[in-house]
């Protein structure tokens, strides 16, 4: 296992133009991606994997890109993502759905293993064993924080989502774009960019745009994939969000909002976990905090940490101090204990990366 951190100069998604065109990854680590691919026969296994609790960019991009290997005539691809093999209820009906497995029936030695949205092989749980063997191993991603555990590293932090540098490498594989490659893509792409709220640049339209044309209708993916939950899912918000809290003095007078939910909520609601993670948009939309916290109880004592920020903090450096990763505005760990704990254990590294 890679252990360093590797923070690349120039690489805030925050503050650093969106390029769509994924322009920090060099011309050398396009050609030998590009050489990984039209190395193996269109007969060879290949596995795609993203990481795990996958969300719209990481299992858009994953299956976009699955598409596209298939257009090009690959015939034995699997994709997949480590843990219960529980594919959230608002991406079940992704396109190229039907190439998803459970981690258990992964290609155990495929020549071809790509990775997407992924910033360390924590992230990856069972599946990391499946490096380090006779595969070549492409990684996909945009996260500063990406330790560039492949054998190729297509890793562009200026890229808004891992979708960016997937529709490159399909661009560079000359695979024509088409409807079902562009959903999961611009799935991919609203996701990590909250609907377009995050967007610095125009190039990140520029992509919709392209992806648009492909006849895909915007609203009703939008619609679909934000816009619809369970009347069990709003209830739920509602008692999560009834007991945040407002840190004021927190992140050196930022201040903190944050609140937390138990496997007992989902349970009392009958959820899947993935509803937990629309909670942090309204936590971070209180005015009188820079730093916003939400810690998911994924499985009993285990919680999942999401932090944002409006700037005032590096929240990328906070989590990476407690063993996870992330953006600058936007990042995460696992936590065990209370969540009063986690807020303790929290609190102070605010004070300490504070930008
Ligand atoms: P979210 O809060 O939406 O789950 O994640 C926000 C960002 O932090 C994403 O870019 C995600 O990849 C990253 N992130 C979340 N949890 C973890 C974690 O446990 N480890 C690492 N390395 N990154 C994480
Ligand atoms: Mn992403």
């Amino acid at each position: 296992m890679t252990s360093a951190s590797v923070v690349r100069p120039g690489i805030d998604p925050g503050r650093t133009p969106v390029t769509g065109s994924a322009a920090a990854v060099d011309e050398a680590a396009w050609a030998s991606a590009v050489a990984a691919v039209r190395g193996v026969p269109l007969d060879a296994e290949v596995q795609l994997i993203c990481h795990v609790n996958p969300d719209g960019d990481a299992l858009g991009s994953m299956l976009g890109f699955a598409l596209g290997l298939r257009r090009l005539g690959f015939t034995r691809l699997r994709a997949t993502f480590p843990g219960e093999f529980d594919v959230p209820e608002p991406y079940r009906a992704l396109p190229g759905s039907d190439l998803l497995v459970p981690e258990q029936e992964a290609y155990r030695s495929a020549p071809l293993i790509l990775i997407f949205d992924v910033a360390a092989e924590s992230r990856l749980g069972a599946l990391a064993s499946l490096l380090g063997g006779v595969s070549r191993v492409v990684v996909l991603d945009h996260h500063a924080s990406n330790t560039d555990f492949g054998d190729v590293n297509l890793v562009d932090p200026g890229a808004a989502a891992t979708s960016v540098v997937a529709d490159e490498l399909l661009t560079r594989l000359g695979v024509p774009l088409d409807a079902e490659i562009a959903e999961c893509l611009y799935v991919a792409l609203t996701t990590d960019t909250g609907s377009f709220k995050f967007v610095r640049t125009p190039a990140v339209h520029t992509l919709a745009a392209r992806l648009i044309a492909t006849g895909i209708s915007a609203a009703d993916i939008a619609r679909r994939t934000f816009d619809t939950r369970p009347f069990g899912a709003m209830k739920l918000t509602g008692e999560v969000l009834g007991r945040a809290v407002l840190d004021r003095s927190a992140a050196g007078g930022h201040g903190l909002a944050w609140t937390y939910a138990t496997t007992a909520d989902l349970e009392r609601h009958n959820q899947r976990p993935y509803v937990l993670d629309a909670l942090i948009d309204p936590i971070r939309g209180v005015a009188e905090a820079d730093v916003a916290v939400v810690i998911k109880e994924l499985t009993p004592g285990e919680w999942a940490v999401s932090l944002r920020s409006k700037g005032a903090v590096d929240v990328s450096a906070v989590a990476v101090a407690l063993g996870g990763g992330g953006h600058r505005l936007a990042a995460g760990f696992t936590a065990h204990g209370e969540p009063e704990d986690v807020i303790m254990r929290i609190r102070p590294l605010l004070d300490a990366h504070l930008a």
